[in-house]
């Protein structure tokens, strides 16, 4: 990133909690909890980086690269028709704006500008870790391979976070698209010669769990491995010899499931070796409500499995309504996997194609859930204790962050 366009570089730390203590002391009259969430800090484990795109970018890149097929060159334009693309109540819909964002990121230079930008409004934004994920697949149309992806990725992160690595941090999620069992292998085994150092993995390899702890990684931000693209027709048993490649090389794995299908795509997901769920709004079927006042839910073996293991399940509220994931928010599984003590966050999923923030959704959270400032704030405790990067940098930031800033909410309250 460049200093000199950077919003937020020296000190940031400080600006942050100032921001919040003024945010939480002296709320404004008009948009009080958006202001207080856009000053709080946060972390966010699900977003996509081919659907968070400026809205200008994706125009430059189009321009740059020759493609003609955006509906508008105009940034606000377009913004528009891609947020009713997404509000049209079907998952594949929702996903035809990834053919323009996908076809423009295609080269170095233009994955670099995305990560970069993505970065960098994350830093205007106050979250202070991130995981993006990406499918490298879908970025070797200029001859880039899955390798060269992952590495101009990271580069990106790497560079972006040059001047402020300890006190902001984000890692990289490699997506395996479902629906094409190759890619997934592929990208399988992109992860593990990113994460563990070594030449060629084979499907078929088995190395011991020494072997595995002594692999040192060889792109530091790579941090995991996730299923993404359409469910019905393609759920985690489809991809067993990838799947299990990643477990023997015990990689942090999530996979998007219990979006569009029903709980047994959770439970395979949870069988092999997810250790959080994308998605998850299936996991209500599990879960039922009661008669008894003293014991208002009844979970389901698969509930029970997920709470015992503190698998996080990732919530992206409006990403699930405008997929038709569920009907109306007020049926969102998010309170009640909170009422039962399930681990989970909410995300943005796709900032650009949903028309969101991490702070919009705080907010619209909060205000139909109901959530006080302390909930959302354990809520980002709860999501970076589920993160997939560096213990160290995780519990650094939960020091200079998230601990002082429950102080600062606890001021609110009194
Ligand atoms: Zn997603």
């Amino acid at each position: 990133m460049n200093p000199s366009n950077s919003p937020l570089t020296a000190n940031y730390r400080e600006q942050i909690l100032a921001a919040f203590t003024q945010a939480c002391t002296h709320p404004g009259e008009a948009d009080e909890q958006h202001n207080l969430y856009t000053a709080m800090p946060k972390v966010l484990l699900h977003d996509h980086l081919d659907g968070g795109l400026r809205p200008q970018t994706l125009i430059d890149l189009s321009a740059e690269c020759g493609y003609t097929k955006l509906p508008s060159s105009d940034a606000h334009t377009l913004e528009t028709i891609l947020h009713a693309q997404a509000n049209s109540g079907s998952l594949e819909e929702y996903l035809i704006p990834f053919g323009h964002t996908t076809a423009v990121m295609q080269t170095p230079e233009a994955l670099t500008r995305v990560i970069t930008e993505a970065i960098e409004d994350f830093a205007r934004q106050h979250i202070i870790y991130a995981e993006i994920r990406f499918a490298p697949g879908l970025h070797t149309r200029g001859g880039m391979t899955y390798d060269e992806v992952l590495h101009v990725a990271n580069t990106a992160v790497a560079t972006a976070l040059a001047d402020r690595a300890d006190s902001q941090w984000v890692g990289l999620l490699v997506c395996g698209m479902r629906q094409d069992p190759t890619d997934v292998q592929q990208a399988a085994l992109a992860t593990v010669r990113a994460m563990r150092q070594q030449a060629s993995p084979q499907l078929d390899d088995n190395p011991s769990y020494t072997e595995v702890q002594h692999m040192t990684p060889r792109l530091a931000h790579v941090v995991g491995f996730d299923l993404a693209g359409p469910e019905h027709g393609f759920l985690p048993h489809t991809h067993t010899a990838a799947l299990q490649l990643i477990r023997r090389y015990a990689i942090p794995m999530t996979m998007h499931a219990g979006e569009a299908a029903g709980v047994d795509s959770i439970k395979q997901a949870i069988d092999a070796g997810a250790g959080r769920i994308g998605h998850g709004c299936a996991i209500c079927d599990d879960i039922q409500p009661t008669s008894n006042p003293t014991s208002p839910w009844q979970l389901g073996p698969l509930a029970r499995t997920i709470e015992q293991r503190r698998i996080h399940i990732e919530c992206c509220p409006t990403s699930n309504l405008q997929t038709g994931a569920v009907d109306t928010l007020d049926n969102h599984v998010l309170p009640t996997l909170l009422e039962n003590h399930i681990s989970a966050g909410i995300n943005t999923d796709n900032r650009l194609i949903s028309g969101v923030t991490l702070a919009s959704e705080l907010a619209t959270a909060a205000h139909h859930f109901t959530l006080s400032p302390a909930q959302i704030i354990d809520m980002q405790a709860a999501a970076l204790d589920a993160a997939f990067g560096p213990v160290a940098v995780v519990d650094q930031l939960r020091k200079q962050y998230l601990e002082p800033a429950r102080e600062i909410v606890a001021t609110i309250q009194r």
